[in-house]
């Protein structure tokens, strides 16, 4: 571990476009627990798995329950950006990164300091009313007494979230694109990469600097030139001076 350590520091240090691509387990070490991996949790208070009614046509059908999974579980008022979200604010303020896409939808590496963040599933942080499109932050969205949030003009406040059976942002997806394909070095971590089309996002990279940084092999271990099994928290900080 020690060498794999001392290259990814020594990759970091000879790299000028670095990009980062994380997912839930970024998020884990500041309390914030993947749905996903955690469906036994939950099958004993809701009548249907996490995927289901995180679905467009779940949330379309019944919005009472959506919003109640929704303001339980998915949200995190008071959650802090982790050694991660530091250490990757750090190195984009030193120049070498030059974008963080993250599958993380809680704001926590704009609130580490990050600039430029790719939201591929978009924020809890904006919410916009389907019918006259007003934007209300997520204090404006807990204030809401009522279950399902209306707006002053009666539409639902819908997050700005994509939802299973929706289709990611395309001009997001194009700037990932962009930025993987021109990266000297890609670090991915905290997710296993098995939620597409995200994870296939990582084929558009060209360089021989591809780090996966997570603690359980991921079914793409196989194209990584690094691979090391730390949390993420962790190695970026020790990484990143
Ligand atoms: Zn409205």
């Amino acid at each position: 571990m020690a060498d794999e350590m001392e290259l990814l520091k020594e990759w970091i240090k000879t790299s000028k476009n670095i990009v980062f691509f994380g997912g839930a387990g970024v998020s884990t070490e500041s309390n914030i627990p993947d749905f996903r991996s955690t469906d036994g949790l939950y099958n004993q208070e809701y009548a249907y798995p996490p995927e289901t009614i995180l679905s467009h046509s779940f949330y379309k059908k019944k919005p009472e329950e959506f919003f109640r999974f929704y303001r339980n579980k998915m949200l995190f008022p008071n959650a802090q950006p982790n050694a991660a979200h530091k250490a990757l604010a750090r190195l984009e303020q030193q120049g070498k990164l030059k974008a963080v896409i993250t599958q993380n939808i809680d704001g926590l590496h704009q609130k580490a300091g990050s600039r430029e963040v790719l939201e591929l599933h978009g924020s809890v942080l904006r919410n916009y009313c389907e019918h006259c499109g007003r934007f209300y932050s997520l204090e404006d969205l807990m204030e809401k007494k009522e279950l399902v949030p209306k707006c002053s003009c009666g539409g639902i406040i819908k997050p700005d979230v994509v939802l299973y059976e929706e289709s990611l942002n395309q001009k997001t997806l194009e700037q990932s694109v962009r930025y993987i394909s021109q990266a000297d070095m890609l670090i991915v971590g905290g997710t296993s990469l098995t939620v597409y089309p995200a994870a296939g996002l990582i084929d558009y990279y060209r360089g021989n600097k591809l780090v996966l940084i997570n603690m359980a092999a991921t079914v793409r271990d196989g194209i990584a030139d690094l691979i090391i099994k730390r949390k993420i928290g962790e190695a970026l900080s020790e990484a990143v001076e």
